[in-house]
């Protein structure tokens, strides 16, 4: 089995052929083509299976997709510079983004973000931001004016600007949850509950945890649709 078996967009292939990647690892093999046909995912595995792409890889695929099927419009910089050439004052427009992962610390947020600027390299709007507890809100403020497609984030902060309307979730179409049991562990559970709910009832939902027993299941449960599971 191949990336190109899979039927992967070819701007990620280039970017996993530069990157030194030949092979699917086990969970990518068996979670990509379901989740490039935008099917809700349950997955237990592990740190070092492979587990970022394997969310990520079907979410950029999916997402450039889009990127390919719409006009060449301006990007939100080059927007903001062709209002401000016609006198407009910059107004502040909350960020819609596509697609949304949470994490539990600050340090996988930081990780997930890395190798999706690795994969997207290729991709000109598909790009991820960083939302996390502890950074100042003047360079949050400026990632989220950049309307970023990809929004990676613990849980708390991203409440914030959430409620405070800087974020607006109607148009997502993506949400992961990484580590979820570790998120519940650390007492994120109403925090979820409150983002998951803002987000449309029609996106994909994919869970990664260690275990999918006992609350996290549940959770799982309730907030995705018709899941494939997959444990290795
Ligand atoms: P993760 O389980 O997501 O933390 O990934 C563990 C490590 O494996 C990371 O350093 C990835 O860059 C690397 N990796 C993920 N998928 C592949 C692959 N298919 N081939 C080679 N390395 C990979």
């Amino acid at each position: 089995m191949s990336f190109e078996t899979l039927g992967l967009h070819a701007s990620l292939i280039k970017a996993l052929t530069d990157s030194g990647y030949t092979t699917p690892t086990p969970v990518q093999e068996q979670a990509l083509p379901a989740a490039m046909a935008g099917k809700d995912l349950l997955v237990s595995s592990q740190t070092g299976s492979g587990k970022t792409a394997a969310f990520m890889l079907p979410s950029l695929h999916r997402l450039a997709q889009d990127e390919s099927a719409a006009p060449q419009g301006r990007t939100p910089n080059q927007e903001k510079q062709a209002a401000s050439a016609r006198g407009e004052r910059p107004r502040f427009k909350a960020a819609q983004p596509k697609m949304l992962v949470l994490t539990p610390t600050r340090e996988l947020a930081l990780q997930v973000t890395t190798a999706t600027d690795k994969y997207s390299i290729n991709l000109r709007r598909t790009k991820a931001v960083a939302i996390l507890g502890g950074m100042p809100y003047p360079k949050q403020m400026q990632l989220l004016s950049r309307n970023p497609e990809i929004i990676v984030a613990t849980p708390g902060r991203l409440i914030d600007h959430m409620e405070s309307g800087k974020i607006d979730f109607s148009e997502l179409q993506i949400l992961v949850l990484d580590e979820a049991d570790r998120m519940l562990d650390m007492g994120f559970i109403d925090d979820i509950e409150k983002i998951v709910a803002a987000t449309p009832a029609t996106r994909q939902t994919m869970l990664f945890s260690a275990t999918l027993e006992g609350t996290v299941g549940n959770m799982a449960r309730r907030i995705t649709k018709d899941p494939m599971t997959i444990q290795i």
